[in-house]
């Protein structure tokens, strides 16, 4: 049963059956199997708050059997290898992701490709050489990446980052600190944007390269991680780059112009991020209907109630207008519209009415709602970190207020 009358092409709904099929094959079985490495964060996370090198073994295998099964690198472009469907497929299946997996299969972020993780349009722009050198181990799965744009002085206001990359020789030395990149404790690769022309940076006109790092580079140091909302253990870190050497087949996209880069890889986080909300939501106001319909209170069902049934019928609604607005934003990007007000509005509206909606589900099933077993307070915690990463809330309202003052009032 479909409430959406938007054409899905039979192809996309056949791969996201057969991912399906491999999420539980691949990432619940082993949720199962290893329950005590993943699901039990004294020995997912060392001591020091890095995931353990078993924790790092299991994710490692999970984007390597994906990239043999061939949904790995689904919406990669074509000519770094991958099978180059676009935003729509990238959005269909990762919400079916979500959905199914839910909180505690974790394992299942690592089943599709994420722009900043693994192989993507961004990295077409990577030169000649350093596909030699990285592409068929990222592909494949075996090595990762992750993005290095944020620092403590430049969160959303991002160009105002102070990292500089400074000639030398026929390269760069890189200095500065990054802070809040996930994935950089257990990444090969890093995507480091640096300032190459302070001028043009300063007058917001270019200015900023882009360059491959290899996360071993003398230098390159991952000082600590940090953990976030309670937990003991985490993925995103803070480095501190000291004189770390680059070379002219390290730079990605063109040189002074590799902002455009980063805000590319974010639209595409925009859109990741409204999938996994909206699949994240559905999965908790089905665990939430169940319960309702079950949990009996006062000779009753509480779904009877109607103090716990409207607040479901509320994330519904929600999640139904941002399922469709993740849809049409897709499909717009795939026919080439950059759709900035439309993938602003719909990631902001996405997380938070996931955040309503994880919330809702907590409290229908009362104190359970609130246990660790059930996994709820972790996909409200995950969705509530989304109201931050890849522009928060604030930054999408002002984007989209300066659309609709430019004149761009199509709704
Ligand atoms: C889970 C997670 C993962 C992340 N992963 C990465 C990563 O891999 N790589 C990376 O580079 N970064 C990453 N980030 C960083 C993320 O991009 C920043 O957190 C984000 O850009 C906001 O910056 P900030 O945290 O410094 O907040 P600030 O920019 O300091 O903002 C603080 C508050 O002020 C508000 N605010 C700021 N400017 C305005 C304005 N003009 N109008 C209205 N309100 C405003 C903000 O909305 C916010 O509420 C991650 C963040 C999170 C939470």
């Amino acid at each position: 049963m479909s409430a959406i009358a938007f054409d899905i092409p039979e192809e996309i709904n056949l791969i996201a059956d057969s991912v399906e099929a491999f999420c539980k094959k691949e990432v619940i079985a082993r949720h199962e199997t290893h329950h005590d490495l993943l699901n039990n964060p004294r020995n997912t996370y060392r001591e020091d708050g890095r995931m353990s090198d078993a924790t790092v073994e299991q994710l490692r295998a999970v984007r390597m059997a994906s990239a043999e099964a061939g949904f790995y690198n689904v919406s990669a472009p074509e000519d770094l290898g991958g099978s180059g469907f676009g935003m729509l497929a990238y959005y269909v299946l990762l919400e079916r992701i979500y959905r199914l997996c839910g909180s505690h299969n974790w394992l299942c972020d690592f089943v599709i490709s994420h722009w900043a993780f693994g192989p993507s349009p961004v990295l077409s722009q990577i030169t000649p050489r350093a596909r030699e050198e990285i592409l068929a181990d990222m592909m494949a799965g075996r090595t990762c990446m992750c993005f290095g744009m944020s620092e403590p002085g430049a969160g959303s206001d991002a160009a105002n980052l102070k990292t500089r990359a400074v000639e030398d020789g026929d390269g760069w030395l890189i200095t500065g600190r990054k802070i809040w990149t996930s994935h950089i404790p257990i990444a090969e690769h890093v995507i480091v944007f640096a300032i190459t022309d302070p001028d043009r940076a300063s007058r917001k006109k270019g200015g900023i390269s882009a360059f491959l790092v290899p996360t071993d580079s003398p230098g390159l140091n991952v000082e600590s991680i940090i953990c976030m909302q309670g937990h003991i253990g985490g993925i995103e870190g803070i480095t501190a780059f000291e004189d770390v050497k680059v070379e002219p087949w390290q730079l990605v996209g063109k040189l002074h112009e590799g902002f455009r880069i980063g805000l590319f890889g974010v639209s595409m986080g925009r859109i990741f991020n409204s999938a996994r909300a909206v699949g994240l939501a559905r999965w908790s106001l089905e665990m939430a209907i169940d319960y309702a319909t079950q949990r009996e209170a006062f000779g009753q069902p509480i779904a009877e109630f109607q103090g716990v049934s409207f607040p479901l019928a509320n994330s519904a609604m929600e999640i139904h207008a941002a399922h469709l607005m993740g849809i049409n934003v897709a499909k717009l990007l795939d026919s080439g519209e950059r759709a900035i007000k439309e993938l602003s509005m719909t990631k902001a509206y996405s997380v938070q009415a996931a955040v309503r909606a994880t919330d809702r589900a907590i409290q229908t099933h009362g104190a359970m709602g609130l246990t660790n077993e059930l996994g709820l307070t972790e996909a409200y915690e995950r969705v509530r970190r989304a109201n931050v990463a890849d522009g928060t809330n604030e930054i999408l309202a002002r984007t989209i207020s300066q659309r609709l003052f430019k004149g761009d009032v199509a709704l």
